[in-house]
């Protein structure tokens, strides 16, 4: 590992100012991603900022009853939080389904967002790897790709994001607020992470050296009656081969809204436009909603060892519209 430098951040414009001088610093959350990049030398910075002690660990609601999450609140924290577990369920079940008790405890809101992927080519430094190394080839396409991408990739890199929490964060139309030394920004989810492209190595919209700040959730009421699930290869924490944040308003036996986020699909949590789109103002039946998950999965693009995540997430969407639309005539 790399020798580097410690410092511990106080106040906002401190910390942007500490690495607006410095592009070789990087902030420090939880660590629970970067200082295992950092062991592999994957990361090298000269120096860690520190943000945990910045005043951004408050959620709180907003006046126009959405809920605003400070970037350093800690999965834990988020995950138990009242309004969380009231009012966007799927996001709660969606912090719970990550990692294990002692990491949630770790690791933080804005560290979440940023946590690189888990394509073992990233991290073996042997392997050429487009995201680690620009232009240097992708291993993973005539590779081990079986937990890799089949919506959204290219040749260039089909590395899947991992986090479960941008998954509710995406069906919930979540917005990252950001600082910089030229003040601060905004970026909703939706924009946030870029498309793949031929560039993978640049992978958010976020300014360099920009310090998040937290998320917003704008008002959701159909986010009441939502949930997440999150298929993994074994009980024990593991990260996603397939998952989904769902919500349902049904009235009468017609979808009235509904969202519709995928995760472990793409190299972004995806949330399922042409889903939604196909469902809404239709009946709320087990046929509709394999009719949306196949408009869905349409543009899916498997490769030869990751094919059985197409049905995989069919099913997903599938068993969880029909719980919560069931959910809704009791
Ligand atoms: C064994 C294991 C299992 C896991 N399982 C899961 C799982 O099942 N599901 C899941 O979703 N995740 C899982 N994780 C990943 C875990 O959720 C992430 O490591 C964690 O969320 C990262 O948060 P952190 O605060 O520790 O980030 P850090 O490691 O501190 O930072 C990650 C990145 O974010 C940047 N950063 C941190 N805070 C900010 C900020 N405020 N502004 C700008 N940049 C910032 C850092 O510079 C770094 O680049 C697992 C991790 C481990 C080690
Ligand atoms: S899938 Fe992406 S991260 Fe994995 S080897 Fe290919 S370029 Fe690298």
């Amino acid at each position: 590992m790399r020798d580097f430098g410690y410092q511990r951040a106080h106040d906002v414009p401190g910390a942007v100012a500490l690495l607006g001088a410095d592009p070789d610093a990087r902030y420090l959350g939880g660590g629970t991603n970067l200082v295992d990049l950092m062991k592999t030398g994957v990361e090298r910075p000269a120096l860690l900022v520190d943000v945990r002690e910045l005043p951004l660990d408050g959620i709180e609601s907003t006046d126009d009853g959405g809920l605003r999450i400070g970037a350093t609140v800690t999965n834990s924290d988020l995950a138990a939080h009242p309004e969380v577990r009231c009012r966007y369920p799927a996001l709660a079940e969606a912090v719970l389904a990550g990692a294990s008790g002692q990491l949630r405890n770790m690791a933080t809101v804005g560290g979440n967002l940023l946590q690189r992927t888990r394509c073992g080519y990233f991290t073996d430094l042997s392997k050429p790897c487009n995201k680690r190394t620009p232009g240097s080839g992708c291993s993973a396409v005539r590779g081990e790709h079986h937990n890799h991408a089949i919506l959204g990739a290219t040749a260039h890199c089909v590395a899947i994001h991992p986090s479960d929490m941008g998954v509710a964060l995406a069906a919930f139309d979540a917005v990252v607020t950001y600082e910089t030394v030229d003040g601060p920004g905004q970026l909703p989810l939706a924009e946030f992470y870029l498309p793949v492209g031929d560039t993978p190595h640049l992978e958010t919209a976020l300014p360099p050296g920009a310090l998040i700040t937290g998320i917003t959730l704008p008002p959701a009421p159909v986010a009441a009656h939502s949930r997440y699930r999150k298929v993994r290869e074994r009980a024990s924490y593991a990260f996603a081969i397939g998952s989904i944040a769902g919500a349902l308003d049904v009235r009468d036996g017609v979808v009235h809204e509904v969202r519709v986020a995928l995760g472990a699909v793409a190299s972004r949590p995806w949330r399922a436009r042409a889903a939604e789109r196909a469902l809404a103002g239709g009946p709320a039946t087990a046929e509709a909603f394999a009719a949306a998950a196949d408009a869905e999965l349409a543009a899916a693009e498997p490769l030869s060892g990751n094919a059985y995540k197409v049905t995989l997430t069919r099913n997903l969407v599938v068993a969880l519209l029909t719980e919560l639309a069931e959910e809704a005539t009791r």
